[in-house]
């Protein structure tokens, strides 16, 4: 049975209540970014009605108010995640800038000629190009982690691939494609018992499962604000207090600094090393409160809820006529990726916004899986606790009519 929060949580998303060529809407691109609810727009509405300052640096009233619901949102991204201090949050643009921080800051500062990244075969781009960025500059290398016919990590290859020059594993904890939710406890453990960090991106776990850094023991762990009914632009890179303590600055400007002369700089202590310029102030206010939603609803209830989810939606899409799944692991979170025999993903996509339904088509930033299956797109819904039984079967009946138009 639905818990009743997570029944009624529709009701706080205005837009779901719309319809898109005159049919209901049935928004199923949630690993795209998601829906916010009214609780996150009003409060960001409020921010800029009232209490629109910039931080850190007055002391006037306003000033004091936005640095102190500012600083507030970093202590709930802090419990949400439970990282043991607040100074190990930092907020950055989103996923994709905290793993340039860490490539640019880490890894510029300790990577040598020679040395190894090791990778997934299921990344998005993001964490694919920043380490690409990072070896022309350093002269470092990346390895692959090859993955199975059902899109599961090779974890025996694993192994195999952690070697004395590897200086890092970043890895997807779930895959944005794939679905697969990664055996993160154990890829930090065989790596952790050579001294190896590792970074997971953590864009598609935090918004649908409890996530705890220090249970998992990572070193870093990345997400982005707008995946988890949060706002755009901003979102969070967590580390270990040790790491950062030893990074050097990724960006310099105001609020990074103790002091500046033209002789000499001393950077301010963490996390504010880390966040040149004015921050997104409102974004964070956003992202506070987007958890305190996430955690009304409770994130076991969300991770339960989706799983029923999922294997309904497996079901009845599996019954659709030429329909293959791309990405079949054991374990997974609300993404069902597929190919329809005979029909191209982009006319699935363009059909089905005609019946009102959103989903993605395409390579979803992650072309190096696409080669992996031999396809070049794939169709995918992905799943919210907004969404319901009845989406999964308007999903299914529409695709089941792109298949008797084109297939
Ligand atoms: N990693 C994964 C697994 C993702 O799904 C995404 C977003 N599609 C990103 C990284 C990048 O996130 P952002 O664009 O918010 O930086």
């Amino acid at each position: 049975s639905v818990p009743f929060e997570i029944e009624r949580a529709r009701a706080d998303f205005p837009v779901l209540q719309q319809e898109v060529h005159g049919k209901p809407l049935v928004y199923l691109d949630n690993a795209a970014t998601m829906q916010k609810p009214r609780q996150v727009t009003e409060a960001i509405d409020h921010y800029y009605r009232w209490d629109n300052a910039n931080i850190h640096r007055a002391v006037h009233q306003l000033s004091e108010r936005a640095t102190q619901a500012y600083e507030a949102a970093r202590n709930k991204v802090q419990h949400f995640i439970n990282a043991a201090r607040r100074e190990e949050i930092v907020f950055v643009r989103g996923t994709t800038e905290a793993i340039n921080l860490v490539a640019q800051s880490f890894g510029r500062s300790r990577l040598q000629a020679g040395d190894e990244i090791l990778l997934s075969h299921m990344e998005h781009h993001s964490n694919i190009v920043p380490w690409q960025l990072l070896c022309e500059q350093t002269g470092a290398v990346l390895k692959v982690v090859p993955i199975d016919d059902t899109g599961e990590l090779l974890l025996d290859e694993y192994e195999r691939c952690l070697s004395p020059r590897t200086r890092l594993v970043a890895m997807v904890h779930a895959s944005n494609v794939l679905g697969t939710i990664n055996p993160a406890q154990k890829i930090i453990e065989l790596a952790h018992a050579r001294g190896i960090p590792v970074l997971l991106d953590g864009a598609q776990t935090v918004p649908h499962m409890p996530v705890d850094v220090q249970e998992l023991d990572c070193d870093f762990y990345a997400f982005s604000a707008h995946k988890m009914v949060g706002p755009t632009g901003i979102g969070v890179l967590y580390g270990k207090r040790e790491w950062l303590e030893a990074m050097p600055p990724y960006q310099g400007g105001g609020d990074m600094i103790l002091s500046v002369s033209f002789d000499k700089t001393l950077y301010s202590d963490l996390p504010y090393k880390f966040e040149a310029g004015t921050p997104h102030i409102a974004g964070a206010i956003g992202l506070g409160v987007a958890i305190d939603y996430l955690e009304t609803l409770g994130m076991e209830n969300i991770a339960a809820y989706e799983q029923e989810l999922l294997n309904y939606g497996t079901e009845v899409l599996a019954q659709v006529p030429g329909l293959r799944f791309i990405g079949t692991a054991q374990e997974k979170v609300g993404v069902l990726s597929f190919v329809l025999e005979g029909v191209h993903p982009h006319d699935i996509g363009t059909i089905l916004d005609h019946e009102g339904i959103a989903i993605r088509t395409g390579h979803h930033c992650a072309q190096p899986v696409m080669e992996r299956f031999n396809i070049p797109a794939t169709a995918r819904a992905s799943l919210a606790f907004y969404n319901t039984k009845a989406e999964m079967d308007v999903l299914a009946a529409g695709i089941k009519r792109v298949g008797e138009l084109l297939g």
